[in-house]
Parts: structure tokens; C-alpha cells; sequence
């Protein structure tokens, strides 16, 4: 019983944090359905106004009474609802959240199902019933969102205002408990009607936003991984130290320069370059010295050629630039160019020590013997990089005057 108890009370906690967190946005949804629902009730306020102004009562003094009541009442609340659907169209207040729109649906529903409990409680005067509560707890219950505990209580208090009423409104014992047992029903199926569409509610907003959540987390986890989507493709495109192009990207991307430079006849030129006497500065300054060497050349490199060309890193020291639209005269120059650089800006160790680099350059021109494929370029300018290396290196040597 203890445990029952415990877990009733613990199941209501877990309620009442859920509906704290959905009240604003039933509130919002109460405040929509408003205008329609006043809409539908004002003609119907004045249709039941006048049936109960001029309901035949054939000079019975109490149905007489019961009527004026009636009509009066329905006069009252056509007008207050009239005027606060005149009011909605004038303002657009009705989507914000005050504490008057808070109120609205309270006020409404409370007015109604009171006006069901004191119509019903007063129907003994003319032919007792308990159809209008029935309709007015059914109706209030459906119409709108509350929240359950206040909900109860509207009910509750309604009911109270039934039981009393009848108890001064007939002497007939069996009309008053009549009465009061419909009126009990009555008050109960609407409590749990609404009770029902509350939790519905509830429920669903609450699954809601946990699916915007989870959404905009998969739309965050979908941007990070196409971020590392990026960089995993720029990883295995570049050389990590000078961030040049590594071998594979770049013969890669040499293939389909050459396959344009076979297709429009545009020229084509490869330069290989190969730092001389590098092992020495690893020796000397040991190796990550000789790791800011190849950076520092690679800058040289990139900042010496066009942003068309490519610049690769294809081993430890060596390097290779591809100049597409280039014939052989303009590579040749480009080789200079580089080798001088390389040659007049030592490259500095420390505040004291600098070293003096040079490097060794192969050029090759694309010819008809190399438009086969890209390899042959390559082994053209290795050769020609050779041949510069054995002719004493820091200098560029030509493909074609290579045998
Ligand atoms: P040369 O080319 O003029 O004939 O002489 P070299 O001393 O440059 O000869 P070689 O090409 O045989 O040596 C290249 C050296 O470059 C060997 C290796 O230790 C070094 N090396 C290769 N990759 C790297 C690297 O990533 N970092 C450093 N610090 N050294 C490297
Ligand atoms: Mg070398
Ligand atoms: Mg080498």
C-alpha cells in the first residue's frame, strides 16, 4: 500500500515537471483555438438568449422565473464574449503570453460550466434536468488544454455549486439525488476527458521538442563530420610537414594536366628538384633543422610559381613543379628563378647560425616522345636532375640535351 502510494506520489512529481514544461505552449495552442470557438459560441449565446426570452411558460410563475434567469444569463455571456472576439480581431494579443491571456481559457471554461451546474441546479423550477451540466462539463473539457490540477478543482467546485443548488432549489429528494448523481457523472467524465487530452498533449509535445533536439544534434554531428570529411580529404591529398601536395595527389592531378595539354596542344613542363648535399644539414643540425629546410623551400617554391601550377613534395628532399601552358624556355626560367632564390637566402639555424642551401633542378618539356603517359615526363626530368647533380648540383640541366 506504502509502495503504491510512493510510486502514485512520485509518477504525479514526474507529471507535474512535465507539464511545466509544455504549459506555455498549451497556453499558445488555447489561445489559438479562442477566436474559433468564440466564434461558434457567440451566435449560439444569442440563439439560446432568445429561445429562453420568449420560451412559452403558458403564465407559470416559476418556469417564468427560470426563463428570465436563463435568458439574462445567456445575455451576459454573449455580450462578454462578443466584446472579447471584437477585442481579438482589434489586437493581435491573443498569441502573447500576459497574464491576462493566461487567464482567458480559465475564465471561460469556468463561466461555462458554472453557467451548466447553476442552470441545471435551478431546473427543478420547470422540469428538472441535468443536461446542461452534462453538455457544459463535456464541452469545457474538449475545448481546451488545462492543466489537470486546476482542472479538478474547476470541476469540483462546480459540482459543489450543483449539489447546494438543488438542495435550495427543489424540496423532491429524489430529483435532488437525481440530480446530484448525473451531475457527479457528468463532472467526472469531463475531468477525465480532459485529463486524457491533457496527457495526450503532453505527451506528444514532449517527443516533439525531444526530436528538434536530437535533429539539431544530428545536424551539429553532420557539419562535424563533413568538417573531418574535409580535412581526412586534405590530409590525404597534402604532405603534412610542408603541406605541399604529396606524390599520389599529385600525380593524380599531373595525369589529368596532361591529358588537357594533349587535348588543347597547350604546352606542358615538369621540374624536379632535389636540395644538394642535404644529409649534411641533418648531420649538422640534426633533423628538425633539416625539417624547417624543406618547409622553408617549399615556401620558396610555392611563392615562385603560378597558382595554376602544381607543387608537389615527392620525397624526403625532393621536390616537383608541373607548369601547364609552359614550353620548355619559360620552365627553364622558372627552374633559375628557384635555384637562385634557394642559392642567395640562407636559411637561419639560429640567432648565430645560418645555412647556405642550394638545389639542384631537371626540367622536361612535354614532346611527342613523352604523350603517352605521365611517367615518361617524370623519368625525363629525374634524368635531367641527375645529370644536373653530377655536373656539380646548384644548377638546372634540360631534359633534352640529356642522352
Ligand atoms: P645530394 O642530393 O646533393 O646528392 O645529396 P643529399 O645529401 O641530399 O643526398 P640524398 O638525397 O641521398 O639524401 C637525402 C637526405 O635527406 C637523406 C635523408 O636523411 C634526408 N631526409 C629525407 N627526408 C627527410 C625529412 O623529411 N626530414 C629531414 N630532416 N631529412 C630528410
Ligand atoms: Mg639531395
Ligand atoms: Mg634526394
Amino acid at each position: 500500500m506504502m509502495k503504491n502510494l510512493n510510486h502514485l506520489r512520485h509518477q504525479l512529481a514526474r507529471w507535474h515537471v512535465q507539464h511545466n514544461q509544455v504549459a506555455d505552449q498549451a497556453l499558445l495552442e488555447n489561445l489559438g483555438r479562442l477566436p474559433w470557438i468564440l466564434r461558434l459560441v457567440v451566435p449560439l449565446m444569442a440563439i439560446a438568449f432568445l429561445r429562453a426570452w420568449f420560451y412559452p411558460t403558458h403564465g407559470v410563475r416559476s418556469a417564468e422565473l427560470f426563463f428570465r434567469l436563463i435568458a439574462w444569463m445567456d445575455l451576459v455571456t454573449f455580450i462578454w464574449l462578443a466584446l472579447l472576439l471584437w477585442l481579438m480581431h482589434l489586437n493581435q494579443w491573443s498569441r502573447r503570453i500576459t497574464p491576462f491571456s493566461r487567464s482567458l481559457p480559465w475564465v471561460f471554461t469556468v463561466h461555462f460550466v458554472l453557467l451548466g451546474a447553476v442552470i441545471s441546479s435551478m431546473s427543478p423550477w420547470t422540469l428538472p434536468s441535468s443536461t446542461m451540466y452534462v453538455l457544459s462539463c463535456v464541452f469545457v473539457g474538449t475545448l481546451f488544454l488545462l492543466r489537470p490540477r486546476w482542472m479538478l478543482l474547476m470541476y469540483a467546485s462546480s459540482y459543489a455549486v450543483l449539489f447546494v443548488g438543488v438542495e435550495w432549489s427543489t424540496e423532491a429528494w429524489n430529483i435532488k439525488e437525481t440530480l446530484r448523481f448525473h451531475g457527479g457523472l457528468s463532472a467526472v467524465l469531463g475531468a477525465c476527458l480532459s485529463l486524457v487530452l491533457w496527457r495526450r498533449y503532453t505527451v506528444t509535445e514532449l517527443l516533439r521538442k525531444k526530436v528538434a533536439v536530437q535533429s539539431l544534434r544530428l545536424k551539429a554531428q553532420n557539419a562535424r563530420l563533413m568538417q573531418q570529411k574535409i580535412q581526412l580529404k586534405s590530409l590525404s591529398l597534402h604532405d603534412p610537414l610542408t603541406g605541399l601536395l604529396n606524390r599520389r595527389a599529385f600525380e593524380a592531378q599531373a595525369e589529368h594536366a596532361l591529358s588537357r595539354a594533349r587535348r588543347d596542344g597547350s604546352g606542358l613542363a615538369a621540374v624536379m628538384l632535389d636540395l644538394d648535399h642535404f644529409k649534411r644539414v641533418n648531420d649538422q643540425y640534426g633533423h628538425p633543422a633539416g625539417d624547417e629546410v624543406i618547409k622553408y623551400v617549399a615556401g620558396v617554391l610555392r611563392s615562385s610559381v603560378r597558382e595554376s601550377d602544381l607543387v608537389a613534395r615527392v620525397g624526403g628532399e625532393e621536390f616537383m613543379v608541373l607548369l601547364p601552358g609552359t614550353a620548355q624556355d619559360a620552365a627553364i626560367e622558372v627552374a633559375e628563378k628557384i635555384r637562385r632564390r634557394v642559392a642567395q637566402s640562407p636559411v637561419r639555424m639560429s640567432a648565430a647560425e645560418q645555412v647556405d642551401m642550394t638545389i639542384s633542378a631537371g626540367v622536361a618539356a612535354l614532346t611527342n616522345k613523352h604523350l603517352g603517359e605521365f611517367a615518361l615526363l617524370y623519368a625525363a626530368a629525374d634524368l635531367a636532375l641527375y645529370q644536373a647533380k653530377r655536373l656539380g648540383r646548384n644548377r638546372v640541366e634540360v631534359a633534352e640535351t640529356v642522352s
